[in-house]
Protein backbone atom coordinates (compact mmCIF):
# COMPACT_ATOMS: atom_id res chain seq x y z
CA UNK A 1 0.00 0.00 0.00
CA UNK A 2 1.03 3.82 -0.40
CA UNK A 3 0.41 6.74 0.90
CA UNK A 4 0.81 10.59 -0.27
CA UNK A 5 2.68 13.18 1.50
CA UNK A 6 2.21 16.94 -0.17
CA UNK A 7 5.22 18.95 0.57
CA UNK A 8 4.52 22.94 0.25
CA UNK A 9 6.30 24.91 2.38
CA UNK A 10 7.61 21.59 4.72
CA UNK A 11 10.53 21.22 2.75
CA UNK A 12 12.01 18.92 5.26
CA UNK A 13 12.48 15.01 6.28
CA UNK A 14 13.26 16.00 10.00
CA UNK A 15 10.76 16.73 12.26
CA UNK A 16 7.81 16.34 10.13
CA UNK A 17 4.79 15.07 11.68
CA UNK A 18 2.78 14.84 8.52
CA UNK A 19 5.47 12.83 6.87
CA UNK A 20 5.14 10.51 10.05
CA UNK A 21 1.69 9.95 10.10
CA UNK A 22 1.90 9.23 6.13
CA UNK A 23 4.75 6.42 6.84
CA UNK A 24 2.65 5.36 9.84
CA UNK A 25 -0.29 4.89 7.13
CA UNK A 26 1.23 2.71 4.60
CA UNK A 27 4.29 0.46 3.20
CA UNK A 28 5.30 3.09 1.18
CA UNK A 29 4.57 7.00 0.84
CA UNK A 30 4.84 9.07 -2.43
CA UNK A 31 6.71 12.58 -1.96
CA UNK A 32 4.72 14.91 -4.08
CA UNK A 33 5.53 18.49 -5.20
CA UNK A 34 2.81 20.41 -6.94
CA UNK A 35 4.55 23.36 -9.31
CA UNK A 36 0.84 25.48 -8.73
CA UNK A 37 0.53 28.24 -11.85
CA UNK A 38 -1.24 30.56 -9.12
CA UNK A 39 1.73 31.08 -7.00
CA UNK A 40 4.63 30.25 -9.83
CA UNK A 41 3.36 32.59 -12.52
CA UNK A 42 5.29 35.52 -10.99
CA UNK A 43 9.25 35.49 -11.18
CA UNK A 44 10.12 36.65 -7.62
CA UNK A 45 13.03 35.74 -5.44
CA UNK A 46 10.76 33.13 -3.66
CA UNK A 47 9.70 31.14 -6.15
CA UNK A 48 13.23 30.70 -7.19
CA UNK A 49 14.25 29.69 -3.43
CA UNK A 50 11.19 27.57 -2.97
CA UNK A 51 12.32 25.95 -6.36
CA UNK A 52 15.89 25.76 -5.29
CA UNK A 53 14.66 24.20 -1.80
CA UNK A 54 12.27 21.87 -4.07
CA UNK A 55 15.50 20.16 -5.61
CA UNK A 56 17.27 20.10 -2.74
CA UNK A 57 14.44 17.79 -1.19
CA UNK A 58 14.64 15.66 -3.88
CA UNK A 59 17.65 14.95 -3.74
CA UNK A 60 17.52 14.23 0.67
CA UNK A 61 14.69 11.57 -0.86
CA UNK A 62 17.18 10.07 -3.24
CA UNK A 63 15.42 11.44 -6.43
CA UNK A 64 12.08 9.74 -5.45
CA UNK A 65 9.91 13.03 -5.44
CA UNK A 66 7.22 13.01 -7.98
CA UNK A 67 6.54 16.52 -9.29
CA UNK A 68 3.31 17.64 -10.60
CA UNK A 69 2.22 20.70 -12.55
CA UNK A 70 -1.40 21.92 -12.44
CA UNK A 71 -4.19 22.96 -10.31
CA UNK A 72 -4.03 21.01 -7.01
CA UNK A 73 -7.77 20.87 -7.04
CA UNK A 74 -6.59 18.52 -10.11
CA UNK A 75 -3.80 16.98 -9.65
CA UNK A 76 -3.36 16.04 -6.32
CA UNK A 77 -6.64 14.04 -6.26
CA UNK A 78 -4.93 12.67 -9.50
CA UNK A 79 -1.56 11.13 -7.70
CA UNK A 80 -4.06 9.99 -4.83
CA UNK A 81 -5.83 7.65 -7.21
CA UNK A 82 -3.21 6.41 -9.16
CA UNK A 83 -1.81 4.69 -6.29
CA UNK A 84 -4.99 4.15 -4.36
CA UNK A 85 -4.25 5.99 -0.95
CA UNK A 86 -7.07 7.32 0.87
CA UNK A 87 -5.48 9.84 2.00
CA UNK A 88 -3.20 12.80 1.38
CA UNK A 89 -0.83 14.24 4.50
CA UNK A 90 -0.11 17.99 4.60
CA UNK A 91 1.30 20.50 6.78
CA UNK A 92 -1.65 22.51 7.69
CA UNK A 93 -1.47 26.04 6.18
CA UNK A 94 -2.79 29.23 7.36
CA UNK A 95 -2.15 31.76 4.63
CA UNK A 96 -5.69 33.10 2.85
CA UNK A 97 -4.81 31.48 -0.54
CA UNK A 98 -3.62 28.58 1.08
CA UNK A 99 -6.60 27.49 3.22
CA UNK A 100 -8.80 28.07 0.03
CA UNK A 101 -6.59 25.81 -2.50
CA UNK A 102 -7.01 23.20 0.54
CA UNK A 103 -11.17 23.50 0.89
CA UNK A 104 -10.51 23.18 -3.00
CA UNK A 105 -8.38 20.28 -2.99
CA UNK A 106 -9.97 18.30 0.48
CA UNK A 107 -13.31 18.91 -1.52
CA UNK A 108 -11.75 17.10 -4.81
CA UNK A 109 -10.49 14.47 -2.67
CA UNK A 110 -13.62 13.79 -0.93
CA UNK A 111 -15.97 13.95 -3.88
CA UNK A 112 -13.70 10.40 -4.44
CA UNK A 113 -13.80 8.92 -1.35
CA UNK A 114 -10.76 10.27 -0.08
CA UNK A 115 -9.22 12.56 2.68
CA UNK A 116 -6.96 15.38 2.71
CA UNK A 117 -5.48 15.13 6.34
CA UNK A 118 -3.52 17.65 8.20
CA UNK A 119 -1.34 17.62 10.74
CA UNK A 120 0.88 19.72 12.27
CA UNK A 121 1.72 23.03 11.03
CA UNK A 122 4.78 25.67 9.61
CA UNK A 123 4.56 27.05 13.47
CA UNK A 124 5.11 25.88 17.19
CA UNK A 125 2.00 26.48 18.11
CA UNK A 126 -0.16 26.09 14.95
CA UNK A 127 -2.35 29.68 14.39
CA UNK A 128 -5.92 29.42 16.35
CA UNK A 129 -4.83 27.87 19.32
CA UNK A 130 -3.52 30.62 21.60
CA UNK A 131 -6.09 32.37 23.39
CA UNK A 132 -6.11 35.03 25.93
CA UNK A 133 -7.41 33.96 29.90
CA UNK A 134 -10.39 35.28 28.71
CA UNK A 135 -10.58 33.03 25.28
CA UNK A 136 -10.49 35.70 22.64
CA UNK A 137 -7.44 36.04 20.20
CA UNK A 138 -4.64 38.33 21.33
CA UNK A 139 -4.76 41.65 19.98
CA UNK A 140 -1.22 42.51 20.75
CA UNK A 141 1.79 40.96 21.39
CA UNK A 142 3.08 40.77 24.63
CA UNK A 143 -0.67 38.70 25.54
CA UNK A 144 0.08 36.96 22.91
CA UNK A 145 3.58 35.91 23.49
CA UNK A 146 2.38 34.70 27.44
CA UNK A 147 -0.26 32.76 26.03
CA UNK A 148 2.03 31.24 23.97
CA UNK A 149 4.57 30.27 26.35
CA UNK A 150 2.18 28.90 28.55
CA UNK A 151 0.27 26.75 25.79
CA UNK A 152 3.56 25.40 25.21
CA UNK A 153 4.51 23.10 22.24
CA UNK A 154 5.56 19.28 21.89
CA UNK A 155 9.07 17.66 21.58
CA UNK A 156 10.55 17.48 17.90
CA UNK A 157 8.36 14.49 16.11
CA UNK A 158 11.28 11.56 15.59
CA UNK A 159 11.13 8.15 14.93
CA UNK A 160 13.67 5.33 14.47
CA UNK A 161 11.66 3.94 11.52
CA UNK A 162 12.81 5.04 7.69
CA UNK A 163 10.86 5.87 5.23
CA UNK A 164 10.09 3.99 2.13
CA UNK A 165 9.45 6.08 -0.74
CA UNK A 166 7.23 5.19 -3.26
CA UNK A 167 9.36 5.56 -6.75
CA UNK A 168 8.39 4.93 -10.49
CA UNK A 169 5.57 7.46 -10.98
CA UNK A 170 5.64 9.59 -13.91
CA UNK A 171 6.97 13.39 -12.44
CA UNK A 172 7.41 16.77 -14.77
CA UNK A 173 10.59 18.52 -15.34
CA UNK A 174 11.16 20.96 -12.14
CA UNK A 175 12.48 24.56 -13.54
CA UNK A 176 15.82 25.92 -12.18
CA UNK A 177 15.99 28.93 -10.55
CA UNK A 178 16.66 31.76 -12.70
CA UNK A 179 18.95 33.75 -10.21
CA UNK A 180 21.70 32.48 -7.66
CA UNK A 181 19.70 31.96 -3.93
CA UNK A 182 22.34 31.08 -1.74
CA UNK A 183 22.58 27.72 0.47
CA UNK A 184 18.83 25.72 0.21
CA UNK A 185 17.69 22.53 1.93
CA UNK A 186 17.42 21.06 5.26
CA UNK A 187 21.36 20.32 5.87
CA UNK A 188 22.12 23.65 5.41
CA UNK A 189 19.33 24.83 7.86
CA UNK A 190 20.43 22.94 10.44
CA UNK A 191 24.53 23.94 10.22
CA UNK A 192 23.03 27.41 9.71
CA UNK A 193 21.26 26.72 13.46
CA UNK A 194 24.23 25.06 15.43
CA UNK A 195 26.37 28.00 14.17
CA UNK A 196 24.34 30.64 15.16
CA UNK A 197 23.88 28.84 18.38
CA UNK A 198 27.36 27.90 19.37
CA UNK A 199 29.01 31.38 17.93
CA UNK A 200 26.49 33.98 18.34
CA UNK A 201 23.20 33.76 20.21
CA UNK A 202 25.45 34.51 23.42
CA UNK A 203 25.45 37.98 22.19
CA UNK A 204 21.77 38.13 20.28
CA UNK A 205 20.54 39.91 23.22
CA UNK A 206 22.95 42.93 22.94
CA UNK A 207 23.67 43.01 19.49
CA UNK A 208 20.56 41.77 17.54
CA UNK A 209 19.78 45.52 16.51
CA UNK A 210 23.60 46.05 14.82
CA UNK A 211 23.03 45.25 10.61
CA UNK A 212 26.58 46.23 10.27
CA UNK A 213 27.59 42.98 12.20
CA UNK A 214 26.40 39.64 11.42
CA UNK A 215 24.59 39.15 14.50
CA UNK A 216 21.24 37.33 13.97
CA UNK A 217 20.23 33.94 13.04
CA UNK A 218 19.46 34.57 8.88
CA UNK A 219 16.69 31.89 9.65
CA UNK A 220 14.08 33.52 8.25
CA UNK A 221 14.56 32.23 4.77
CA UNK A 222 14.94 28.17 5.88
CA UNK A 223 11.95 28.71 8.57
CA UNK A 224 9.62 30.43 5.12
CA UNK A 225 10.50 26.69 3.36
CA UNK A 226 10.17 24.56 6.64
CA UNK A 227 13.75 23.36 5.86
CA UNK A 228 13.56 23.88 9.70
CA UNK A 229 10.93 23.67 12.00
CA UNK A 230 10.68 26.10 14.96
CA UNK A 231 9.78 23.32 17.54
CA UNK A 232 13.35 22.08 16.60
CA UNK A 233 15.00 25.11 17.49
CA UNK A 234 13.26 25.95 20.58
CA UNK A 235 13.80 22.41 22.21
CA UNK A 236 17.66 23.42 21.61
CA UNK A 237 16.87 26.80 22.87
CA UNK A 238 15.73 25.05 26.11
CA UNK A 239 18.69 23.07 26.53
CA UNK A 240 20.76 26.33 25.63
CA UNK A 241 18.95 28.21 28.71
CA UNK A 242 20.02 25.67 31.09
CA UNK A 243 23.36 26.58 29.98
CA UNK A 244 22.89 29.59 31.46
CA UNK A 245 22.52 32.31 28.36
CA UNK A 246 19.01 32.42 29.53
CA UNK A 247 18.14 36.14 28.05
CA UNK A 248 19.83 35.65 25.24
CA UNK A 249 17.30 32.54 24.46
CA UNK A 250 14.34 34.78 26.01
CA UNK A 251 14.99 37.32 23.24
CA UNK A 252 15.44 34.74 20.13
CA UNK A 253 12.50 32.80 21.51
CA UNK A 254 10.62 36.33 21.39
CA UNK A 255 11.29 36.69 17.79
CA UNK A 256 10.59 33.06 16.82
CA UNK A 257 7.05 34.08 18.85
CA UNK A 258 6.61 37.03 17.17
CA UNK A 259 6.13 35.01 13.73
CA UNK A 260 3.43 32.88 15.46
CA UNK A 261 1.39 36.06 16.47
CA UNK A 262 1.39 36.97 13.17
CA UNK A 263 0.25 33.89 11.50
CA UNK A 264 -2.22 33.84 14.30
CA UNK A 265 -3.31 37.58 13.33
CA UNK A 266 -3.87 36.06 9.77
CA UNK A 267 -5.25 33.41 11.13
CA UNK A 268 -8.30 35.28 12.37
CA UNK A 269 -8.24 38.15 10.06
CA UNK A 270 -7.50 37.02 6.41
CA UNK A 271 -8.25 40.69 4.79
CA UNK A 272 -5.09 41.91 7.31
CA UNK A 273 -3.41 40.71 4.53
CA UNK A 274 -3.47 43.60 2.36
CA UNK A 275 -5.95 46.02 4.35
CA UNK A 276 -5.66 48.05 7.48
CA UNK A 277 -6.85 46.01 10.57
CA UNK A 278 -7.30 49.26 12.07
CA UNK A 279 -9.87 50.98 10.01
CA UNK A 280 -10.76 53.28 12.51
CA UNK A 281 -8.14 55.12 11.37
CA UNK A 282 -8.80 56.54 7.94
CA UNK A 283 -5.62 58.11 7.21
CA UNK A 284 -4.40 59.98 3.90
CA UNK A 285 -2.23 58.42 1.31
CA UNK A 286 -0.79 58.96 -1.54
CA UNK A 287 -1.77 56.21 -3.68
CA UNK A 288 0.80 55.33 -5.84
CA UNK A 289 3.04 57.19 -4.84
CA UNK A 290 4.89 57.64 -8.07
CA UNK A 291 8.76 59.04 -8.41
CA UNK A 292 9.04 59.37 -4.47
CA UNK A 293 7.83 55.04 -4.21
CA UNK A 294 10.60 54.66 -7.21
CA UNK A 295 13.49 56.65 -5.34
CA UNK A 296 12.64 54.62 -2.35
CA UNK A 297 12.62 50.78 -4.19
CA UNK A 298 15.71 52.08 -6.15
CA UNK A 299 18.02 53.20 -2.78
CA UNK A 300 18.11 56.52 -4.04
CA UNK A 301 16.36 58.62 -1.50
CA UNK A 302 19.27 60.80 -0.53
CA UNK A 303 18.93 59.01 3.44
CA UNK A 304 22.02 56.77 3.44
CA UNK A 305 20.64 54.17 5.99
CA UNK A 306 17.38 53.81 4.28
CA UNK A 307 18.93 53.38 1.05
CA UNK A 308 21.87 50.73 2.16
CA UNK A 309 18.39 48.85 3.30
CA UNK A 310 17.00 48.82 -0.07
CA UNK A 311 20.20 48.31 -1.75
CA UNK A 312 20.64 45.20 0.74
CA UNK A 313 17.36 44.01 -0.07
CA UNK A 314 17.70 44.28 -3.94
CA UNK A 315 21.04 42.70 -3.59
CA UNK A 316 20.83 40.00 -1.23
CA UNK A 317 16.95 39.10 -0.65
CA UNK A 318 17.28 40.00 2.67
CA UNK A 319 17.44 43.38 5.10
CA UNK A 320 17.81 43.64 8.38
CA UNK A 321 15.17 43.97 10.63
CA UNK A 322 15.91 47.26 11.94
CA UNK A 323 16.08 48.48 8.56
CA UNK A 324 12.84 46.74 7.43
CA UNK A 325 11.34 49.17 10.35
CA UNK A 326 13.42 52.39 9.27
CA UNK A 327 12.66 51.76 5.25
CA UNK A 328 9.19 50.91 5.69
CA UNK A 329 8.54 53.73 8.29
CA UNK A 330 10.61 56.43 5.59
CA UNK A 331 7.87 54.99 3.02
CA UNK A 332 4.79 55.64 4.85
CA UNK A 333 5.70 58.23 7.41
CA UNK A 334 8.05 60.41 5.38
CA UNK A 335 6.83 59.79 2.01
CA UNK A 336 2.74 59.38 3.05
CA UNK A 337 2.90 56.31 0.51
CA UNK A 338 -0.02 53.49 1.49
CA UNK A 339 2.06 50.79 2.95
CA UNK A 340 0.66 47.83 0.81
CA UNK A 341 2.78 49.63 -2.31
CA UNK A 342 6.09 48.76 0.52
CA UNK A 343 4.39 45.34 1.66
CA UNK A 344 4.66 44.29 -2.49
CA UNK A 345 7.95 45.51 -3.25
CA UNK A 346 9.25 43.73 -0.42
CA UNK A 347 7.49 40.46 -1.17
CA UNK A 348 8.90 40.65 -4.81
CA UNK A 349 12.31 41.01 -3.47
CA UNK A 350 12.75 39.20 -0.25
CA UNK A 351 13.58 35.56 0.49
CA UNK A 352 11.97 35.16 3.52
CA UNK A 353 9.04 36.78 2.03
CA UNK A 354 6.22 36.19 4.52
CA UNK A 355 2.32 37.39 3.89
CA UNK A 356 2.15 37.19 7.43
CA UNK A 357 5.16 38.37 9.21
CA UNK A 358 5.36 41.09 6.36
CA UNK A 359 2.33 42.42 5.57
CA UNK A 360 2.00 43.19 9.84
CA UNK A 361 5.45 44.20 9.98
CA UNK A 362 3.85 46.83 7.77
CA UNK A 363 0.84 47.62 9.95
CA UNK A 364 2.55 47.29 13.02
CA UNK A 365 5.34 50.22 11.31
CA UNK A 366 2.29 52.18 9.77
CA UNK A 367 0.66 51.79 12.88
CA UNK A 368 -2.81 50.01 11.19
CA UNK A 369 -2.13 46.60 13.08
CA UNK A 370 -3.32 45.26 16.21
CA UNK A 371 -0.76 45.49 18.25
CA UNK A 372 -0.60 49.12 19.96
CA UNK A 373 2.15 50.47 17.78
CA UNK A 374 1.59 54.23 18.02
CA UNK A 375 1.23 56.07 14.93
CA UNK A 376 3.29 59.12 16.52
CA UNK A 377 6.03 57.51 17.28
CA UNK A 378 8.39 58.26 13.98
CA UNK A 379 11.67 57.19 12.98
CA UNK A 380 14.33 59.78 12.12
CA UNK A 381 16.47 58.06 9.32
CA UNK A 382 19.63 59.71 10.85
CA UNK A 383 19.15 59.33 14.24
CA UNK A 384 18.39 55.39 13.52
CA UNK A 385 21.53 55.28 11.32
CA UNK A 386 23.96 57.35 13.85
CA UNK A 387 22.73 54.73 16.70
CA UNK A 388 22.87 51.23 15.16
CA UNK A 389 25.45 51.42 12.49
CA UNK A 390 27.48 53.59 14.24
CA UNK A 391 30.71 53.40 12.67
CA UNK A 392 28.60 53.88 9.26
CA UNK A 393 30.29 50.58 7.66
CA UNK A 394 26.55 49.22 7.08
CA UNK A 395 26.38 52.31 4.69
CA UNK A 396 29.50 52.16 2.82
CA UNK A 397 29.19 48.02 2.40
CA UNK A 398 26.19 49.46 0.24
CA UNK A 399 26.26 52.54 -0.97
CA UNK A 400 29.34 53.24 -2.91
CA UNK A 401 29.24 56.14 -3.31
CA UNK A 402 29.48 56.89 -0.33
CA UNK A 403 32.83 54.63 0.47
CA UNK A 404 35.14 57.50 1.13
CA UNK A 405 33.65 59.26 3.58
CA UNK A 406 34.94 58.57 6.75
CA UNK A 407 32.73 56.75 10.11
CA UNK A 408 29.57 57.94 11.05
CA UNK A 409 29.82 61.33 8.83
CA UNK A 410 28.52 58.58 6.01
CA UNK A 411 24.86 58.89 7.56
CA UNK A 412 24.97 62.77 6.82
CA UNK A 413 26.77 63.18 3.07
CA UNK A 414 25.02 66.83 3.07
CA UNK A 415 27.00 68.02 6.09
CA UNK A 416 30.60 67.27 4.05
CA UNK A 417 30.75 69.37 0.98
CA UNK A 418 32.98 67.13 -0.86
CA UNK A 419 30.62 64.19 -0.61
CA UNK A 420 30.30 62.06 -3.76
CA UNK A 421 27.99 63.98 -6.07
CA UNK A 422 26.71 61.13 -7.77
CA UNK A 423 24.82 60.12 -4.58
CA UNK A 424 21.12 62.63 -4.66
CA UNK A 425 20.51 64.96 -2.12
CA UNK A 426 17.42 64.42 0.35
CA UNK A 427 14.14 63.74 -1.65
CA UNK A 428 12.23 65.27 1.33
CA UNK A 429 12.98 67.31 4.30
CA UNK A 430 12.43 64.38 7.53
CA UNK A 431 11.42 67.17 9.88
CA UNK A 432 8.74 68.57 7.78
CA UNK A 433 7.27 64.96 6.81
CA UNK A 434 6.91 63.94 10.49
CA UNK A 435 5.01 66.85 11.62
CA UNK A 436 2.89 66.35 8.31
CA UNK A 437 2.66 62.34 9.18
CA UNK A 438 1.81 63.44 12.67
CA UNK A 439 -0.98 66.08 11.74
CA UNK A 440 -2.68 63.43 9.19
CA UNK A 441 -2.81 61.11 12.27
CA UNK A 442 -4.38 64.18 14.52
CA UNK A 443 -7.06 64.69 11.53
CA UNK A 444 -7.81 61.00 10.89
CA UNK A 445 -8.30 60.61 14.71
CA UNK A 446 -10.88 63.51 14.84
CA UNK A 447 -12.57 62.20 12.10
CA UNK A 448 -13.44 59.09 14.61
P1 LIG B 1 16.59 36.75 13.90
O1 LIG B 1 16.80 38.01 14.65
O2 LIG B 1 17.68 35.74 13.93
O3 LIG B 1 15.23 36.14 14.45
C1 LIG B 1 14.95 34.74 14.45
C2 LIG B 1 13.64 34.46 13.77
O4 LIG B 1 12.55 35.06 14.48
C3 LIG B 1 13.54 34.99 12.37
O5 LIG B 1 14.15 34.13 11.44
C4 LIG B 1 12.05 35.11 12.16
O6 LIG B 1 11.49 33.86 11.81
C5 LIG B 1 11.56 35.49 13.55
N1 LIG B 1 11.39 36.94 13.65
C6 LIG B 1 12.29 37.85 14.08
N2 LIG B 1 11.76 39.08 14.10
C7 LIG B 1 10.50 38.96 13.65
C8 LIG B 1 9.44 39.89 13.43
N3 LIG B 1 9.56 41.20 13.72
N4 LIG B 1 8.28 39.44 12.93
C9 LIG B 1 8.12 38.11 12.66
N5 LIG B 1 9.08 37.19 12.85
C10 LIG B 1 10.26 37.61 13.34
N6 LIG B 1 10.17 38.27 8.54
C11 LIG B 1 9.97 37.25 7.68
O7 LIG B 1 10.29 36.10 8.01
N7 LIG B 1 9.43 37.44 6.45
C12 LIG B 1 9.06 38.68 6.01
O8 LIG B 1 8.56 38.81 4.90
C13 LIG B 1 9.27 39.79 6.89
N8 LIG B 1 8.96 41.05 6.51
C14 LIG B 1 9.11 42.10 7.39
C15 LIG B 1 8.72 43.39 7.00
C16 LIG B 1 8.86 44.46 7.88
C17 LIG B 1 8.42 45.84 7.45
C18 LIG B 1 9.41 44.25 9.15
C19 LIG B 1 9.56 45.38 10.11
C20 LIG B 1 9.80 42.96 9.54
C21 LIG B 1 9.66 41.88 8.68
N9 LIG B 1 10.06 40.57 9.04
C22 LIG B 1 9.84 39.53 8.18
C23 LIG B 1 10.57 40.29 10.39
C24 LIG B 1 12.09 40.34 10.56
O9 LIG B 1 12.59 41.51 9.99
C25 LIG B 1 12.79 39.13 9.93
O10 LIG B 1 12.18 37.94 10.36
C26 LIG B 1 14.25 39.09 10.36
O11 LIG B 1 14.92 40.26 9.96
C27 LIG B 1 14.91 37.87 9.73
O12 LIG B 1 16.27 37.84 10.04
P2 LIG B 1 16.86 36.72 11.01
O13 LIG B 1 16.35 35.38 10.61
O14 LIG B 1 18.33 36.91 11.02
O15 LIG B 1 16.22 37.14 12.39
Amino acid sequence: SASVVWFRRDLRLADHPALLAARDEADEVVALVVLDPRLLARPTARRDRWLASVAALRDACGGALVVREGDPATVVPAVAAEVGSEHVHVTGESTPYGRRRDDAVRDALRAESRDLVVTGSPYAVGPGRVTTQAGTPARVFSAYARAWREHGWPAPATSPRKVRWRRGLASDPLPRPSTDVGEVGERAALRRWHAFRDERLADYADQRDRPDLDTTSRLSIPLKYGEIHPRTLLADLADVSRGGAAEATRRFTDELAWREFYADVLHHHPRSAWSDLRDDLPLDYVGEGGDALEAWRAGRTGFPFVDAGMRQLRAEGWMHNRVRMVTASFLVKDLHVWWPHGARHFLDLLLDGDVASNNHGWQWVAGTGTDAAPYVRVFNPVLQGRRFDPDGEYVRRWVPELRDLPGASVHEPWRVPEAASDYPEPIVDHDTERREALARFAVARDRT
